[in-house]
């Protein structure tokens, strides 16, 4: 067991937890528990992982229940992230819904996701946005149509929102930092989830990089500022091994940062608690 001597929140701000093609949530938090990891943002899965298409808000549901798992039976403190991932927007077109059929269904599921919050059942919706790969202009116009939907009910509630898009870069970073002045949500709630090193604000134009926790990302991160978040996008899918980073990369690289004085103490305080303290609105 890898000791944090002085009890570092370390969060990994995006790390999924899946028992039914993975180890689950109490196994993957004990593993990040004993690599040094205190905190976790758990976002849903996509309702096809569980083998019911469709069903958004059950995946909603699960990952609530994952997180009372582990806050029951682990040391770690985990927080439920709720949303309804773009592919399934991109599944429903192909399964023959409409446009705007698919829209209302992603749309119903969003509202129920902030009803979760209010519940305070989950901290922030997530992750939303839009497809990884490419879709048609027709398809991208309604997937910024529910990404703004999305903006407006976490504005309504005050929580914060993970972002999933295609590969962002300044002009993505600057393209949602417009959608979200659009609908007045406060960019400093609004995070990139799988995000590279753009730490300054001439980068991301006020968006809250969670910067994927590898050896060189962290590195350069940090030569930049500290207002970032670290994550690892774990998929917990045994089918998939190494698709991301582990479920201890996020503990290992910190506690190693401080230990070579890449990171001060005061570095990962900031990092891993004072911004996601501010950012969730949660106490660590
Ligand atoms: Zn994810």
């Amino acid at each position: 067991m890898i000791v944090n001597p002085n009890e570092i929140p370390i969060t990994d701000n995006h790390i999924h937890v899946d028992p039914f093609n993975g180890e689950g949530p109490v196994k993957v938090a004990k593993l990040f528990y004993n690599s040094g990891g205190r905190v976790m943002m758990i976002p849903n899965k996509p309702s096809w992982t569980f083998n019911k298409p469709f069903k958004f808000n059950e995946a909603m549901d699960l990952t609530i229940s994952y997180v009372n798992k582990i806050n029951q039976n682990t040391h770690v403190k985990a927080f439920a992230i709720v949303g309804v991932h773009p592919a399934e927007f991109s599944k429903l077109i192909e399964n023959g819904k409409s446009y705007d059929e698919a829209y209302e269904l992603v749309k119903n599921s969003l509202n129920y996701g902030k009803k979760l919050v209010e519940d305070k059942k989950a901290v922030a919706i997530g992750e939303v946005g839009r497809p990884h790969y490419e879709v048609s202009s027709d398809e991208l116009k309604y997937q910024n149509k529910i990404l703004k939907y999305a903006l407006r009910l976490a504005k309504d509630v005050d929580c914060a929102v993970q972002l999933h898009t295609e590969t962002a870069n300044e002009s993505q970073f600057k393209e949602f930092a417009s959608f979200a002045d659009e609908v007045r949500f406060k960019k400093n709630k609004l995070i990139k989830h799988f995000s590279g090193p753009f730490i300054t604000y001439k980068e991301n134009f006020g968006i809250v990089p969670s910067v994927m926790a590898s050896k060189k990302n962290i590195e350069i991160a940090i030569s930049k500022g500290r207002n970032f978040l670290m994550e690892t996008d774990y998929l917990d899918d045994l089918s998939r091994p190494g698709a991301v980073l582990g479920p201890k990369t996020v503990p290992k690289r910190t506690l190693n940062f401080i230990e070579k004085g890449i990171f001060t103490e005061e570095d990962a305080f900031k990092i891993h608690k004072d911004n996601i303290q501010a950012i969730y609105e949660i106490d660590l």
